[in-house]
């Protein structure tokens, strides 16, 4: 194992037993959720893994997942390749809970993910990622560090502290925001950019 691999074993022990949240009096269940080597030149920000995927300990496992590598398949990726040759997280590690009102997964709180921020920057200190595809509104505002509305964001590519970050909206059937037509065109544009940044990412 090189040093980095060394690095990224540790790291990954160390949000394994992670129970922060738990400690700290909120619903978070603990398990962190991440797969991939580092470094690596992609690397997919997620909002939280869903139940299957705290279960099986798998990024986007389910139906969220099944629907993100359609999506990234468009964009010329192969699922296994890419969970192979890439790196995946979230802002929050560990499973949220339900929704209190029964809508799908609960967004983490602030104060969650305060709590699990300095993960995120160790795996990116480490992935060193040329490209982030920042999967979801949480995602999009934690990686740019200011909120923005997915309608101007989805279909752009941002450069931060010398990366790309390119946003798409979130995977999961809760998300109604694909629905719209205009949202779709968005999505497709920004597959197309994704595709063709794709070359740049791998050379
Ligand atoms: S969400 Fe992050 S900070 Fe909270 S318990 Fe899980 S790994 Fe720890």
């Amino acid at each position: 194992m090189n040093d980095d691999g060394a690095v990224l074993a540790a790291l990954a022990a160390e949000m394994r037993a992670c129970r922060r949240c738990f400690e700290a009096g909120y619903p978070m269940v603990p398990g962190a959720v991440f797969s991939g080597p580092a470094p690596a030149p992609l690397m997919l920000v997620g909002q939280a893994p869903g139940i299957t995927e705290a279960q099986v300990k798998r990024p986007f496992n389910a139906s969220a997942g099944r629907r993100l590598f359609q999506w990234l398949a468009e964009a010329g990726f192969d699922e296994a390749a890419f969970r192979a040759s890439y790196y995946m997280t979230a802002v929050t590690k560990c499973y949220p809970g339900k929704h209190p009102r029964g809508k799908g997964d609960r967004k983490p709180s602030r104060a969650e993910q305060r709590l699990c921020r300095p993960f995120l920057d160790r795996e990116l200190a480490l992935v060193k990622p040329r490209l982030l595809l920042a999967v979801g509104g949480l995602a999009i505002e934690t990686l740019l560090g200011r909120p923005v509305r997915l309608e101007e964001a989805v279909g752009r590519v941002f450069e931060m502290d010398g990366r790309w970050i390119l946003p798409l909206p979130h995977s999961s059937g809760a998300s109604l925001w694909t629905n719209l037509p205009e949202n779709q065109a968005r999505l497709r544009q920004a597959l197309v950019l994704l595709r063709d940044m794709k070359g740049l990412v791998e050379n």
